[in-house]
């Protein structure tokens, strides 16, 4: 099931649902995502679809993960990076692949715990985890080039907003868990910020606090 050929039929799917950045395309091809699952599941890893990772949280879907990816670096290269919502670990270790440096929040310890073992297994240096409530950014680390948030809030929290640089852009799903979210790009210019919709997407809430459980 984590065959060369069913990592390629994943690619192919990336390519026809309009992924072009070859860079994504051999991050995507050649970053693990069984090791991100559990085992139980993880034989439906390279299927283009959302799983479980436990605490109400999913993996995100192969097609999101490249499409936000391919977003953050379209427009130049980005240096330091937030995101928030690490859940399962995955969209990181894709980012790290691609940028200078990710900054990750997740508000569930142990799903921040379980994400921490994962990454080490990969080897990649460039990465902070953080357990703390995203939706506040990271002051200490800001101003970001680019932030990814893998959690929905109702409205774009301001502190997002305000850590990034002039150029920086926010990726960020907006709207009620029921109704339709849209995928944001918000691009800080030097006098204010420019919002462009993407497209329909279907994420979790993000939540206010932390729980370790
Ligand atoms: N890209 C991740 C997505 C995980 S789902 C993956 O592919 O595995 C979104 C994650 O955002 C969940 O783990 C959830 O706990 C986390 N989250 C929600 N609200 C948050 C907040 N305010 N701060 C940090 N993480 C948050």
């Amino acid at each position: 099931m984590t065959s060369q050929r069913t990592r390629e039929r994943l690619i192919k799917r990336l390519q026809e649902q309009g992924i072009i950045n070859p860079d994504v395309l051999d991050v995507m091809r050649t970053t693990p995502r069984h090791i991100f699952i559990d085992e139980a599941l993880s034989h439906r890893a390279y299927e283009d679809s959302s799983l479980p990772i436990g605490f109400s949280q999913t993996i995100s879907r192969p097609y999101i993960v490249a499409r936000m990816s391919e977003l953050i670096i379209s427009r130049g290269s980005r240096e330091n990076v937030l995101e928030v919502g690490t859940g399962s670990g995955y969209q990181t270790a894709v980012l790290a692949r691609l940028v200078g440096h990710v900054n990750s929040i997740e508000r569930i310890r142990p799903l921040q715990d379980k994400a921490r073992k994962r990454l080490s297994l990969l080897k990649l240096r460039n990465i902070n985890l953080r357990h703390s409530d995203g939706s506040m950014g990271w002051k200490e680390k800001a101003p970001f080039d680019a932030i990814l948030s893998a959690a929905a809030p109702e409205e774009v929290p301001e502190e997002l907003l305000e850590q990034l640089s002039i150029g920086g852009i926010l990726v960020i799903p907006v709207g009620e868990q029921e109704k339709q979210q849209k995928l944001h790009l918000i691009t800080r210019t030097e006098d204010g910020y420019d919002t462009e919709i993407i497209e329909d997407v279907y994420f979790v809430p993000l939540r206010s606090g932390v729980r370790t459980y």
